[in-house]
């Protein structure tokens, strides 16, 4: 479903049928964090969402304020790999266990 800021997220929920107008954040929801739509403006879930739809990586989420009231709130995401049981430092690509490269390129010189 796409988010108030235009970007499909697994984890927006919009409910408008015969004038209702419920959105939340599930994720956010079930993280016991405050949503407002203003957070996906700059949430990185969509884009980890399109780059990388492994199974096995939950993402921990957390709103914070970067330098306290200087900045705007944000979303934190931190990833988690179940299979491989490590946290994933870059979650749009994931922890390579399931997916690694299937070829590397050598150059030889002559
Ligand atoms: S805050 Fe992020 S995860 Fe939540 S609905 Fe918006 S874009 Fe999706």
């Amino acid at each position: 479903m796409k988010t108030p800021a235009g970007h499909e997220c697994p984890h927006f929920y919009g409910d408008y049928f015969r004038g209702k107008n419920v959105e939340e954040c599930r994720l956010l929801k079930s993280q016991n964090q405050p949503w407002s739509p203003d957070l996906c403006q700059t949430c990185p879930v969509p884009a980890i969402a399109r780059a990388n739809s492994c199974q096995y990586m939950k993402l921990n989420a957390v709103v914070t304020r970067p330098l306290a009231a200087l900045f705007q709130r944000r979303v934190q995401i931190q990833a988690y790999c179940e299979k491989s049981k490590q946290n994933v430092s870059e979650p749009q690509v994931g922890c390579g266990e399931c997916h690694a490269l299937p070829f590397k390129f050598e150059i030889k010189e002559d």
